[in-house]
């Protein structure tokens, strides 16, 4: 009998066959190869490190009493993984029903029915949904970016929440990258690393938020690195969100950065103010409230780079208002979100608001504020004049002395027509976004 690795692995495998059941043979064996033989030790290449570990749990003494009948003598069996291929064995981890599934840790109130789509995320909301309907069968991974409060969060868990009201009995689990991480240590203090690994490598959809954490942490990567293996050769699905595109989090490990990529990396922009409008609409409507329009526009006016900021002024203003008994209106909605938007205004110099406005437009600075009417220069001095009103407390009157000693009705009169341009032009309206958010940012 030859005695190289491959062949005298399929001899014990032979033995193997008949003292386990053929579904565990199937599930923990087919998918295994010998590689050699050496100072008397067997190396056996199987798809991911859960194998090793569940293998040297269960099956070692069986594989060496196989081992010693085949060979007369005692052998040292030792498993690796290829981790530098995907892996992707063709049966599912049958055996891992058994362990006790984890709670999910889904928040309920986060579903596709209370997302708002619209042109800043309806390609993350797309990827989301067809995730959710066909898990591990369309992007997987799922990567999700984007800045704080846009929706990383929410679109992940509504995910979690559809995907199991479709499949029933799939082991959705959330965990936010931090929390893995206090798992990870709590398991090596208490020696519970295999129950640790176990759980999170018997799953069928793990979503992992904020993995930029991850940063600088290298037994965390580690950790990932060979959970998201087992998962990814099982097919099962990975969802990761992360402020930041794979690349460019720092300290991110190669290895890590190139899986990342196998799947969609699709981000989240921030809303426009058609989708901060709806956002504020839905979230009254769920809230059963009416929000005048005018006072959801200023809102949605004010706040423009953060959801949960659009949120949480719509939240105060229905606290302010039930408690002091008062209507909102937008005068009554001004004031008592003045210490949320004032505070913003207040923080922005004057000086750079011109400046800002003058290098989008690709005007001097001294024109903008200048005396000439020139065409190319009144639209930009108008925006001018509208972003200083809504950025500033400056008064129309100071306004108006800024710019070259103009009339407050002059101020007036360019405010109105932007505001007007801006509720009827969306590509205007966008340009003023991306003016303001560079200003606030
Ligand atoms: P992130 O994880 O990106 O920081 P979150 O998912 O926590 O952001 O979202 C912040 C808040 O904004 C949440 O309450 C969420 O429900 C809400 N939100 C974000 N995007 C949307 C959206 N498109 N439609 C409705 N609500 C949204
Ligand atoms: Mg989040």
């Amino acid at each position: 009998m030859e005695l190289n690795g491959l062949s005298l692995w399929e001899t014990i495998q032979e033995r193997l066959k008949e003292k386990i059941p053929e579904q565990t043979f199937k599930t923990w064996f087919s998918p295994t190869k010998g590689i050699s033989f050496k100072d008397n030790i067997l190396f056996v290449e199987v798809p991911n490190p859960f194998f090793i570990d569940w293998l040297e749990e269960h099956y070692i003494e069986i594989l060496q009493e196989a081992a010693l009948s085949v060979l007369n003598r005692k052998v040292k069996i030792s498993f690796m993984t290829n981790t530098t291929k995907p892996v992707n064995p063709e049966p599912v981890l049958k055996e891992i029903v058994t362990f006790p599934s984890p709670r999910s840790n889904l928040r309920e109130r986060y579903t596709f029915d209370n997302f708002v789509v619209g042109k800043c995320n309806q390609f993350a909301q797309a990827a989301s949904l067809a995730v959710a309907k066909a898990p591990a069968k369309t992007y997987n991974p799922l990567f999700i970016y984007g800045g704080v409060g846009l929706g990383k969060t929410h679109l992940m868990h509504a995910v979690g929440n559809y995907s199991q009201s479709l499949y029933r009995n799939s082991r959705v689990f959330y965990i936010p990258s931090e929390k893995f991480m206090n798992e990870m240590v709590y398991a090596i203090k208490n020696q519970e690393t295999l129950e640790f690994k176990n759980k999170y490598r018997s799953l069928d959809m793990l979503l992992i938020d904020d993995i930029h954490f991850l940063g600088d942490k290298v037994s965390l990567q580690e950790e990932i690195f060979h959970t998201f293996n087992a998962l990814y050769g099982a097919q099962k699905q990975i969802i990761v969100t992360s402020d930041k595109p794979p690349r460019e989090i720092p300290s991110l490990e190669e290895r890590l950065i190139s899986r990342f990529q196998w799947g969609l990396v699709v981000d989240i922009q921030a809303p426009d103010l058609e989708t901060r409008i709806a956002i504020l609409n839905k979230k009254s409507e769920m809230d059963g409230i009416n929000v005048p329009e005018d006072v959801i526009f200023y809102i949605a006016n004010n706040i423009r780079t953060n959801i949960r900021e659009l949120e949480g002024s719509l939240v105060r203003l229905l606290a302010i208002s039930s408690l002091t008994n008062t209507e909102i209106n937008l005068t009554t909605a001004k004031e008592m979100l003045d210490s949320i938007i004032g505070s913003k205004r207040n923080q922005i110099n004057m000086n750079s608001i011109l400046r800002t406005v003058a290098d989008f437009f690709d005007v001097s600075e001294e024109s903008l504020i200048g005396k000439r009417r020139t065409a190319s220069v009144v639209l930009p001095r108008q925006v001018g004049m509208y972003i200083l009103r809504e950025l500033t407390s400056l008064s129309l009157k100071e306004i108006g002395t800024k710019f070259g000693g103009r009339d407050h009705t002059t101020v007036l009169h360019a405010y109105d027509k932007i505001s007007k341009m801006i509720k009827e032009d969306k590509d205007f309206s966008n340009k003023i976004d991306k003016i303001i958010r560079k200003l606030i940012s």
